[in-house]
């Protein structure tokens, strides 16, 4: 028998985390599903994370639906629920200690300057790195960014980044005040253990920052699963943005079949007329991380 490495007996924990702007739709149950059933698959934990980080984009009642709409399609997660909410105590310190150890900086640049300066559009030009901006003025706080990073990602394939060139140093508090995605993602993923993401391929482009982020705060690196996006008939991704329909909550097995062809697995004609505990117990025992298909397709 061959020897298990430490990697092997390490236990799986996976999550999904969606952001509470609007109800739950096909393109957020696709991310859903795939991150539940590569969990059960391993044998694995599947948390829950509400990330209402961005209370202008929000609307009230919807991290109430989406559990209520996870609930009722089955997608039972293990523990409490993380709200980002009640945890900027937890981002303060971790934002302290980079501004401390000269690894993050503040910045004071308006958009109008950035623009002005900026070579490729959207790069910051490092600018304030060593401008020493005051603590008590309008500033965000921004992450030094530098190297290339690589990772593969078993359904998208080897990936890499040349954070400088491709990033620059990225906020992780913004100037009015509100914490970063970026931020919050690492530290969360780190408190919470997770060792695998799985979501949607819009945030690829993020995964070598928030790997950054977690080398310079000494967190282990979860794997990374990017999975196809949904997108409408105008080739957007599906998203509370362009209004994409909600799923129905008293119709579940309909969209979960819908959601497990996207996602390249082979339900049977009968699976329709399953119960909820059946289909889960079909799909668990039938998932093939290898089916999943990497390009982003129109939906229905
Ligand atoms: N909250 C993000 C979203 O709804 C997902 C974050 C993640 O999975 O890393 O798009
Ligand atoms: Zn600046």
């Amino acid at each position: 028998m061959p020897a298990l490495t430490e990697n092997d007996c390490a236990p799986y924990i996976g999550r999904f985390a969606p952001s509470p702007t609007g109800p739950l739709h096909f393109g957020s149950l696709v991310a859903a599903v795939g991150s539940y059933l590569r969990a059960r698959d391993q044998s694995g934990t599947w948390l829950l994370r509400m990330e209402d980080l961005d209370p202008p984009r929000e609307q009230p009642g919807a991290a109430e639906a989406i559990l209520r709409t996870l609930e009722a399609h089955g997608l039972g997660w293990d523990g409490e629920v993380m709200y980002q909410s009640a945890r900027h105590g937890r981002y303060r310190e971790v934002l302290e200690g980079l501004l401390r150890s000269g690894l993050a900086y503040r910045c004071d640049c308006s958009r109008k300057q950035q623009a002005e300066r900026s070579a490729p559009p959207g790069i910051y030009d490092g600018h304030c790195r060593t401008r020493h901006v005051g603590e008590h003025g309008q500033h965000a706080v921004r992450l030094l960014a530098e190297g290339d990073i690589h990772f593969d990602d078993p359904v998208q394939g080897p990936q890499s980044q040349n954070l400088q060139r491709e990033v620059g140093d990225f906020v992780l508090r913004r100037a009015d005040g509100l914490y970063a995605y970026q931020l919050a993602v690492v530290v969360d993923d780190g408190d919470q253990g997770v060792t695998e993401v799985v979501r949607g391929s819009d945030l690829l482009d993020s995964s070598a920052r928030q790997i950054h982020l977690q080398r310079l705060l000494d967190l282990p690196r979860p794997g990374y699963i990017h999975l196809p996006l949904a997108l409408n008939r105008q080739g957007q991704k599906l998203s509370k943005q362009n209004l994409a329909t909600a799923v129905d909550d008293r119709r579940p097995l309909p969209s979960l079949i819908e959601a497990l062809r996207f996602l390249g697995q082979a339900p049977p004609p009968e699976l329709a007329e399953a119960t909820l505990d059946e289909f889960w117990r079909w799909a668990i025992a039938h998932w093939r991380l290898e089916s999943v298909p990497r390009g982003s397709r129109i939906a229905g």
